[in-house]
């Protein structure tokens, strides 16, 4: 009897044991889930800050106003991106257009948004986003030109472009085309105006928009969209920050917030764009 009452006893302290000790395992578990969800969840949340590299000399996408105060497309854009994932932004407006990917690699900046055509030369050089913008190249003359009336007519001639740009690129391939390079497409317009030039090759939309602001009237605009090109944000390669940037283009296209910015600066409906840019050399 007493033996009997013993092992009783001792199964009885066993159990109790036993459930002290899975009680402490239950404790541990969900103390250990629960830091593992949180850094998890931590991790999608956190801020990150980034200086991204602009040259506002490229209307309507980055443009200086009087105030000083850089507005434009891009801006909104990057505005909305920041919004919708959490990032700080630090707008640098000091290099050039041509020093933004040297910068980039040399860690200056950590990316950039200045209407910058996706392209596979760049592309060994920094990680592009998806396609933000589609458009393409154009060529100016003046009104009274008459012989210019396509890219094939400006073999021999003198063509303005924006240093390191896709425009100037295109000059490069026209044969015995004089090129003159300049830091603004602006400047390259009033030098076209005044008669010291024959054309400029530089992207559409910013042609257009640089002609209303500087009431450059007597300049005509041929051989709209010569090219079909896409925008990208530029990051360094592997960059961390790719899928961010990619996630919050895509839900801004999805909510119709890249519509209504769109339609905004530039009067119409967005062109669809698709997920990766065609490659252009
Ligand atoms: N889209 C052109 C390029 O990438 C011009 C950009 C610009 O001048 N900001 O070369």
């Amino acid at each position: 009897m007493k033996l009997q009452y013993q092992s009783i006893k001792r199964k009885i302290f066993n159990k109790k044991r036993f459930k002290k000790l899975g009680w402490i395992a239950l404790i541990v578990t969900v103390c250990f889930l629960n830091v593992a969800c949180d850094s998890i969840t931590n991790n999608s949340e956190e801020k990150i800050l980034l200086t991204v590299g602009i040259d506002p000399t490229f209307p309507p996408f980055e443009m200086r106003e009087e105030n000083n105060r850089i507005v434009g497309f891009d801006l909104d854009i990057l505005r909305a991106i920041a919004e919708q994932e959490e990032i700080e932004i630090t707008i640098d407006d000091r290099l050039a257009f041509n020093q933004l990917i040297n910068a980039l690699e040399q860690g200056e900046i950590d990316a950039i948004m200045s209407g910058m055509t996706i392209t596979s030369k760049r592309a060994e050089k920094v990680e592009f986003s998806r396609p933000y913008f589609q458009t393409g190249l154009a060529i100016t003359v003046r009104d009274e030109e008459r012989k210019i009336q396509s890219t094939n007519d400006l073999k021999n001639k003198t063509i303005a472009v924006q240093i390191g740009t896709k425009g100037a690129r295109k000059a490069e391939n026209i044969s015995g085309a004089k090129i003159s390079q300049f830091s603004s497409i602006a400047l390259a317009l009033h030098e076209l105006k005044n008669g010291n030039i024959d054309a400029v090759i530089h992207d559409f939309p910013a042609i257009l928009y640089a002609i209303k602001i500087g009431n450059l009237d007597g300049l005509r605009i041929i051989e709209k969209l010569l090219t079909t090109e896409y925008y990208g944000i530029a990051l360094p390669k592997d960059s961390e920050h790719i899928d961010r940037i990619n996630d919050a283009l895509e839900a801004l296209i999805a909510d119709r917030t890249y519509d209504d910015l769109y339609s905004q600066w530039f009067n119409s409906e967005p062109r669809p764009l698709p997920e990766i840019a065609p490659t252009l050399e």
